[in-house]
């Protein structure tokens, strides 16, 4: 179990996705109190901790319109931004 240290800088745990708040709320309950390991959101910071950039100007802006979506449970959308950052 581990707290995630992004809540305070988080677009999803600062309530920009407002479109589902039960959901919403049942997945910030789950990933940024107790499963940060697994949030989709979370596995792309990593990356970008790593230090993976985007190669260029489309790419960069193609992935913050997908972070801007992303929920913590869309695995599959992580990995695909993910690919763009590591290709
Ligand atoms: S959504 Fe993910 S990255 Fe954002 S605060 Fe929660 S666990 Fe952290």
């Amino acid at each position: 179990m581990s707290v995630c240290e992004r809540r305070d800088i988080c677009g999803f745990c600062n309530n920009k996705l407002r479109p589902m708040p039960v959901i919403a709320a049942n997945l910030k309950k789950h990933f940024c109190y107790r499963d940060k390991e697994n949030c989709a959101r979370y596995m792309v910071h990593q990356k970008l901790r790593q230090g993976y950039a985007p190669k260029d100007e489309g790419t960069l802006h193609a992935i913050a319109r997908q972070m801007n979506n992303l929920y913590p449970n869309d695995t599959a959308m992580a990995g695909m931004i993910i690919r763009m950052l590591t290709r």
